[in-house]
């Protein structure tokens, strides 16, 4: 072989190497986009998509599943929201143990995991997160997408330079795909308040009496093992505090600021006239101070610079070698969903809502998640 037949050789090897490295690097970033299946509990009594709410968001990157349980008494209407930041798992997946254990006795829930289903298709970038996670569960392991805190710019782009939300209130450019900022909604927006325009026409639709948006936060982030509540909710929020204290359970209770506009608790609250609350547990593989973001990480919460980070007393929640594993962030988002739904029956007795085969949280501590999910 002379040095032009060595040449080409070495070309087509490199251009077969780099097609290799295309297919399977292509494959694995379309992969995120599949659907992860939800299985409802028996309790089912309707499975709806936010498409049947909104129609033109049927068929969209912004369309997600919603299920519905029923009781056969009369009581209230409680909207739980998991997945409106796809990065903070505990919310999406109490989301998932709900609509896979509930079954309702009096009063109507209705639970959507992936409020933002188009911010589950993506990853943060920059940030080296794992595609996925898994739980272990008696039947083997499942496997969870860990998604982005903002709408897939393949089904939103561009951003603008400056973005003024629904609500009125300038932002930068690319909170326009953060769902957690672009409510009320416009009905012809960007497909994220198109999102969030669906999720009000669902409340006006099902006549939803109270909202709990579950969330995660830095544990460098004050605002953390908290719920904030919008100003119509504060009794509410301060009597599920309470109960949560005498359960051995320690949330910080914190005003939603008027002025901060856009947020699903506060357009709730103000543009729909119903209770609306945001629950916050810690989530290790949001903030700055942590090492290496695996998939371990997002299941037993144990990172050895939040450790030192502890230890100077840069975080907002207690921590040590225990960690905040995925399983205790479940079991607080529950409690405080049970918590909020006692105080309501208390408040508003007529609204009462009682749910039946739901695991109680010191359960989830105990036994993990696994035996919780189908
Ligand atoms: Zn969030």
């Amino acid at each position: 072989m002379n040095k032009d037949q060595a040449r080409i050789v070495t070309a087509v090897g490199l251009l077969v190497l780099g097609a290799g490295a295309a297919i399977l690097a292509g494959r694995a970033f379309l992969g995120m986009r599949a659907v992860e299946p939800v299985t409802p509990s028996p309790g089912l009594t309707r499975a709806a998509r936010l498409g049947d709410y909104f129609p033109p968001l049927a068929g969209t990157a912004g369309d997600t599943d919603v299920y519905v349980f029923e009781g056969r008494e009369a009581g209230g209407t409680v909207l739980v929201t998991g997945g409106t930041h796809p990065n903070e798992p505990a919310g999406y997946v109490s989301a998932v143990v709900l609509a896979e254990n509930l079954r309702a006795v009096r009063g109507k829930v209705i639970v959507i995991p992936r409020a933002n289903a188009s911010g589950f298709t993506c990853n943060d970038p920059q940030e080296a997160n794992p595609q996925r996670f898994t739980v272990v569960t008696p039947a083997g392991p499942r496997a969870f997408r860990l998604g982005s805190r903002l709408t897939n710019p393949v089904d939103q782009w561009p951003d603008p330079t400056l973005y003024e939300n629904p609500a009125g209130q300038m932002l930068s450019a690319s909170e326009v795909r953060n769902l957690n900022r672009c409510y009320p909604g416009r009905p012809k927006g960007y497909l994220t308040e198109r999102v969030a325009f669906g999720i009000m026409e669902l409340i006006r639709k099902e006549k939803v009496d109270l909202g709990i948006d579950l969330h995660e936060s830095a544990p460098e982030y004050p605002v953390i093992n908290a719920i904030v509540f919008h100003e119509a909710s504060a009794e509410l929020a301060a009597m599920a505090q309470m109960s949560l204290q005498s359960e051995g359970l320690d949330f910080r209770l914190e005003a939603s600021p008027p002025n901060l506009r856009g947020l699903s608790h506060r357009e709730w609250g103000d543009a729909a006239g119903i209770k609306a609350v945001l629950v916050e547990t810690p989530n290790p593989v949001q903030g700055r101070l942590k090492g290496r973001t695996t998939a371990g990480l997002v299941v037993d919460g144990r990172d050895k610079d939040y450790l030192k980070a502890a230890r100077l007393g840069r975080l907002f929640i207690p921590y040590d070698e225990r960690g905040v594993p995925l399983s205790e962030r479940v079991a607080r988002h529950l409690a405080a969903v049970a918590a909020v739904l006692r105080s309501l029956a208390e408040l508003e007795p007529e609204k009462t809502v009682v749910l039946e085969g739901w695991p109680a949280w010191p359960r989830v501590l105990d036994e993990g998640l696994g035996p919780f999910l189908r």
